[in-house]
């Protein structure tokens, strides 16, 4: 009822991506990355789909315990590890991993009773480049004989981050690769290195595990290529409707600050009730492909709060109901996402509880 603006998400497609992981990182382990909502694909929904992976990898405690209470056993990742020492409680009870980037979270764990029932489980993050989170090269020796000498903690292995492995030319990934495998040595334990642009560009870091976000959701990360490139299925199609259509004539302006102009003699203009209140980019230019009735068409003028404008002359016997792709099959996400000027990363964060996200088979 009412507006009809819907998110998609293909099981199919999800699986058929982690399959196309497993592939290409044909001996390592995979941590599913289902932060941020899956990407905005829906947390539970997407962890129940892909629950065969061999773990999960979340932001906070606040999304391992939703998919725990959900049913869900696979191991979960706590990518950024503890925010406050009383998760640590709850990190036993629910067996979640953690990863440990800083000394306040040593701290928390030398604290925490040694008389736990099961060993905390732990990755070691290591800042190689990016500057982000982990402990630096010349702190790395201290904090792994600390951690590794805490009888409650079980040191699974060793983490870090690429700062540029979307970019193909950049030294900086080898470079990051070189300086982990030398920090780490041989010390036992499992390596972790590789996102989704380190799995599809850098197979020389795939290590022990893979850590692949974006292309579970069937997008690349590179500027020049989209998920179809690297045989991903886009797993959310997001629709809504044409809910106006009108002929404009020549001079007349469409939208909010009139910033697009008519130069034909007449313009058919459709109104899709889509908008950035519903997560489309306000800075959406100009010329944004969107599909209507299954066809490629553009959008003129600013993008409103509800609704968005696209020129229909083109397109024959388009009526009001007529079916709009934003993004999803048959229209990249890469595509939109580089007419707004950002990445399919934001797009898939950003829309709001307005849309209905629905997982299909
Ligand atoms: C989000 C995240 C990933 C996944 O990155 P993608 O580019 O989406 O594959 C991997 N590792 C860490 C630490 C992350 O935070």
């Amino acid at each position: 009822m009412g507006r009809n603006v819907l998110a998609q998400v293909s099981q199919q497609a999800l699986r058929h991506n982690v399959k196309e992981v497993r592939k290409l990182a044909a001996n390592a382990k995979i941590i599913a990355m289902i932060k941020a909502n899956a990407y905005g694909h829906g947390l539970a929904k997407v962890a129940k789909t892909i629950h065969d992976v061999d773990a999960f990898g979340v932001a906070c405690i606040d999304e391992a315990l939703l998919i725990r209470k959900e049913g869900v056993q696979t191991n979960i990742v706590l990518m950024e590890g503890i925010f406050r020492d009383e998760e640590l409680e709850l990190v036993q009870k629910y067996h979640f991993t953690l990863v440990v980037h800083h000394w306040r979270q040593i701290q928390a764990l030398q604290q925490y009773p040694k008389t736990t029932p099961e060993k905390f489980k732990i990755w070691i993050k290591i800042n190689t480049g990016m500057n982000r989170l982990g402990f630096s090269p010349n702190e790395f020796d201290e904090a792994y004989t600390v951690l590794s000498n805490l009888p409650h903690v079980d040191l699974i292995g060793f983490m870090t981050h690429f700062a540029k492995a979307d970019e193909k030319n950049s030294t900086l990934t080898q470079q990051q690769s070189d300086l982990f495998n030398q920090i780490v040595g041989k010390r036992p334990g499992q390596r972790c290195l590789a996102n989704t642009a380190g799995i599809l560009a850098w197979s020389q870091t795939h290590g022990d595990w893979v850590r692949p976000g974006l292309m579970l959701y069937g997008a690349s990360p590179f500027a020049d290529s989209t998920g179809k490139d690297f045989n991903l299925i886009p797993a959310m199609t997001l629709s809504s409707e044409i809910i106006a259509v009108r002929d404009v004539g020549m001079g007349e302006k469409v939208g909010y600050g009139g910033t697009w102009e008519n130069n034909k003699k007449t313009s058919k203009i459709g109104i899709v009730a889509f908008g950035y209140g519903d997560g489309y980019p306000w800075h959406a230019k100009n010329g944004t492909p969107v599909l209507v009735n299954g066809q490629r068409v553009q959008t003129v003028g600013r993008v409103s709060m509800d609704m968005l404008a696209v020129d229909l002359s083109s397109l024959n016997n388009v009526e009001v109901g007529a079916p709009v792709i934003l993004w999803g099959k048959g229209l990249p996400i890469e595509e939109v996402a580089r007419h707004a000027g950002t990445l399919p990363y934001e797009l898939f964060c950003r829309f709001t509880e307005r849309v209905q996200v629905e997982i299909v088979s």
